[in-house]
């Protein structure tokens, strides 16, 4: 755990008693604070009281008291409306702040005075990839033997890792959420993997979000931005300081640079490869076909990322390369759940929406491919170009009648009802399939909630009943 010391003496107000707003209260009772903490759901609050922590009815609270409210990153902060608390907070003069920003306090107070560098710091954000690139630079430092606390909008709290300490690398994804509650966010590395429309409930509109998404590359030493899209290419473009680009697509290798004319070298990552362009002459440095957790375009955007950001550590080509082969990956994002014959499994649970699965439909020639469940708006009409690398679909859940309305014709299909029935169907099928390697892949364009309590839920299903189909190898068998 990281004791939070910034407030020693003084009263913090806490709403939100989730996961990070638990690890959150007992970080800084540890650091010395009082914190009063309240929730809207009685068994949280009577969860944290059990661990210790003082609970209170922030309406009837008197704010002049509170050095800062710190918040949940789930509460709503602007967008639709400003929680209560926050309208309590602004009226009383009181900042609003959350654990990443209790952090960042941390690391400053904890700084040496003289001399020492920083305690390393990566911040990791985008809309698209954010846990895949945070979970592969974590593995990468690692196996480097680099002590790395990983955790944040992943996993672990940010306040439940280990402190900062200059020989201990903090690997942290962030939400917009979470920076928008960050003020002085200020990383060694500050990553954007991407920007496209999303969460503007909660964030009002494009402008804001990217906004927003803008203040933790300001803010970092260096900084590194995927400039694949207008947003973050502007981005890019805005940086002052120290930046490194990194280039999946629209890109000019000539004369040992890679980099978009007067743009300057960058890391550029096509057909698969890492290609350092701040090397003369730019030099390959990965090859990622072959690596089962990180197929796809997408994922060669995350690999060239972590490059960026492994070779700012010191971590040499060959160390980068060597760790890549063993990213396990992470579950439910094309997971290879294994193979039996010439047949290969996947699990793409995560997938909740179209251009999700179309990620993992761009990945693979030959698909038995099952999808459904609780249909989003368009369906999968985006789809239809890769519907010639379907060999059969098999559709589960409430939109079996939709998508059976846009694949007629053109895809043959079943409906199947389950997922226990469809990856029966998908696999005897797959398993006559005389083509090299046919896919039974789950990959659902939809989220999960008819049938499943969650993706994760969705997701284990899966690979508890491909797990038990008789001859199955799983991976590394
Ligand atoms: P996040 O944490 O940002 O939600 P994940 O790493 O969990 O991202 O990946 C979620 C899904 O997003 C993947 O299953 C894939 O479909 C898609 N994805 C992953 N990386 C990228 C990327 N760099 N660009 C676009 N889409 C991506």
């Amino acid at each position: 755990m990281t004791p939070s010391t910034t407030f020693a003496g003084q009263t913090v107000a806490l709403f939100g008693l989730g996961g990070s707003g638990l690890a959150t209260a007992l970080s800084l009772k540890a650091g010395g604070a009082r914190v009063i903490a309240c929730d809207d759901n009685p068994a949280r609050m009577e969860a944290a009281a059990r661990q210790g922590i003082e609970t209170g009815d922030l309406r009837q609270a008197d704010w002049a008291e509170f050095a800062a409210l710190v918040l949940a990153p789930g509460v709503p902060l602007t967008h639709p409306a400003p929680h209560w608390t926050v309208e309590l907070a602004k009226a009383a003069g009181v900042p609003v702040i959350g654990d990443i920003e209790l952090f960042c306090r941390e690391r400053v107070a904890r700084k040496p005075t003289t001399g020492s560098p920083d305690a390393p710091f990566v911040a990791i954000t985008g809309t698209n990839g954010k846990s895949t690139t945070t979970a592969l630079i974590a593995h990468v430092l690692a196996a480097a033997g680099r002590d790395v606390q990983m955790g944040g909008n992943i996993g672990t709290a940010i306040l439940s890792l280990e402190p900062p300490s200059p020989d201990r690398v903090h690997v942290i994804e962030l939400s917009s959420f979470q920076i928008d509650l960050t003020p002085s966010l200020a990383p060694t590395l500050g990553v954007l993997l991407n920007l496209t429309p999303d969460h503007l409930d909660r964030h009002g509109d494009m402008a804001h979000y990217a906004a927003i998404k803008e203040r933790l590359v300001t803010g970092a030493a260096h900084a590194i931005v995927g400039v694949d899209d207008a947003f973050c290419r502007a981005i890019a473009g805005r940086r002052a300081g120290p930046l490194t680009r990194v280039q999946v697509s629209r890109v000019q290798v000539s004369q040992g640079h890679v980099g978009e004319a007067g743009e300057g070298p960058g890391i550029l990552a096509r057909d698969g490869i890492v290609i350092d362009g701040r090397r003369a002459p730019a030099e390959p440095v990965a090859d990622l076909s072959g690596i089962g957790s990180l197929r796809g375009a997408h994922n060669w955007q995350n690999a060239a990322v972590a490059y960026a950001v492994a070779s700012e550590l010191g971590v040499t080509p060959d160390a980068f390369a060597a760790a890549l082969a063993s990213f396990p990956g992470l579950p439910h994002r094309m997971e290879e759940v294994g193979r039996r014959g010439a047949v290969l499994f996947i699990n793409d649970s995560k997938a909740t929406n179209a251009d999700s699965t179309e990620k993992a439909l761009s990945a693979f020639r030959h698909v038995h491919w099952i999808l459904g469940g609780k249909p989003k708006e368009g369906g999968i009409a985006s789809l239809a170009p890769y519907f010639p690398r379907i060999a059969h679909a098999y559709l589960i859940g409430a939109a079996t009648e939709d998508f059976a309305a846009t694949l007629d014709g053109q895809v043959p299909f079943s409906r199947c009802g389950t997922l226990a029935a469809a990856i029966a169907e998908a696999a005897a099928a797959a398993e006559a399939d005389p083509a090299d390697e046919p896919v039974v892949l789950l990959s659902p364009a939809c989220a999960s909630y008819d049938q499943f309590r969650s993706f994760e839920d969705r997701g284990d299903q899966f690979r508890t009943l491909v797990r038990a189909l008789p001859g199955l190898r799983p991976p590394g068998a």
